[in-house]
């Protein structure tokens, strides 16, 4: 039941002033001519989609439907030696010359307010302080309630809102400080994780495995043949689902594919990028809360099964405000111990009732067997 464990919430309110605004003035360059001419070519208006209220959409759910077993923390700032580990100085750099500007940095929708820059250290840090809770000891699991989000984010290169590969540099720390090292990464995002996928491409310590919505899907990249190279060929492994796959196909991925992969690898540490856009109201596919609590529970079960239940969910992306709280809210409920729900096909169980409550209605009035 919920309260059994210990789960810890991460949460740091520096990561609302990451707030870029299209209407503001953006540092004048050739990208910027050429994302306003984009956006002006778009029918209606355009506002940017990953906004502070995501993370309070999650937190005030906590507040109303609260979970027993549930702590919250705060979060650090990640340090240049910890975010070098995933990206380049040169980019670094170019990263940090940004602070207290507005920029867009990719026509691929990412963009830089004055806050932006601490906010996406901080995005980092709190991955960082998520893990090493978990590994020191002090919580059986935790969550990293965090933006910018990460997994798009290349050693070179900022793209689809992410600045700073949060998962990556969390993997890497639990790598070079804290022990572990094998690190398994689930990405249930709805979009492909690239930026994760570059950056563990060739190294065997990391197992990276990606359900996402198949290309040509945002953003184009997780084939099926796509499965590492040198020393890291066999720990990519990439899942592209058909537009509208729900629960049962999402389940069958998680039982047939990342549970044999995991029990292979045997990981030290389990993280999840944990997108919440899968779910039917982001229109791109078709899972359920039921869905995402019942996957919580096979990653739980492979966390105790391999590394002392070492478990870290990292959030990553989900649009819909109702659907990012309700999906964070049914993770958060199985980590701290209510089983895994099992979900059906969606409607069939409403069905089966309906037949039972309109049976009587057509057997003919002489038909009395
Ligand atoms: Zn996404």
């Amino acid at each position: 039941m919920t309260g059994n464990r210990d789960v810890v919430v991460f949460y740091d309110q520096r990561m609302l002033a990451h707030q870029p605004d299209v209407n503001d003035a953006f540092l004048p360059g050739r990208l910027d001519k050429r994302v306003r001419g984009m956006l002006s070519g778009l029918y209606g208006e355009w506002k940017y989609p990953e906004h502070p209220g995501r993370l309070t959409a999650i937190l005030d759910l906590l507040e109303k439907q609260p979970l027993a077993g549930l702590r919250f923390a705060t979060g650090n700032v990640a340090t240049r030696e910890q975010l070098a580990r995933v990206h380049t100085t040169a980019y670094l750099d170019s990263i940090y010359e940004l602070r207290g500007k507005s920029a867009w940095l990719d026509v691929d929708t990412t963009a830089v307010s004055a806050g932006s820059v601490e906010a996406a250290e901080v995005a980092a840090g709190t991955a960082i302080a998520a893990v090493e809770a978990v590994v020191g000891g002090d919580a059986d699991s935790a969550f990293a309630l965090v933006r910018p989000p990460g997994h798009h984010a290349e050693p070179v290169r900022a793209r689809g809102f992410c600045l700073y590969n949060n998962v990556a540099v969390a993997a890497t720390h639990a790598q070079a400080a804290l022990d572990c090292e094998r690190v398994m990464i689930l990405d249930w995002d709805a979009h492909h994780g690239n930026g994760t996928q570059d950056i563990f491409w060739a190294d065997p310590d990391v197992l990276f495995v990606d359900i996402h919505r198949a290309a040509p899907f945002y953003p184009g990249s997780g084939r099926l043949e796509d499965v590492g190279v040198g020393l890291g060929e066999g720990t990519t492994v990439n899942i592209p689902m058909p537009a509208g796959s729900g629960d049962t196909a999402y389940l069958k991925a998680m039982r047939e594919i990342v549970v044999p992969a995991a029990d292979w690898f045997k990981p030290d540490l389990i993280l999840v990028s944990a997108g919440f856009d899968p779910h039917w109201q982001d229109l791109a596919l078709n899972v359920s809360y039921e869905g995402f609590g019942a996957m919580t529970g096979i990653m739980q079960d492979l966390a105790a099964r391999h590394c002392d239940g070492r478990l870290v969910f990292v959030l990553e992306g989900g649009y819909s405000l109702d659907s990012l709280a309700h999906g964070a809210h049914a993770v958060l409920a199985v980590l701290a111990g209510d089983s895994p729900p099992e979900p059906g096909e969606a409607g069939v169980a409403e069905v089966a009732l309906a037949a039972e409550f309109h049976r009587q209605a057509f057997v003919a009035a002489d038909d009395d067997s």
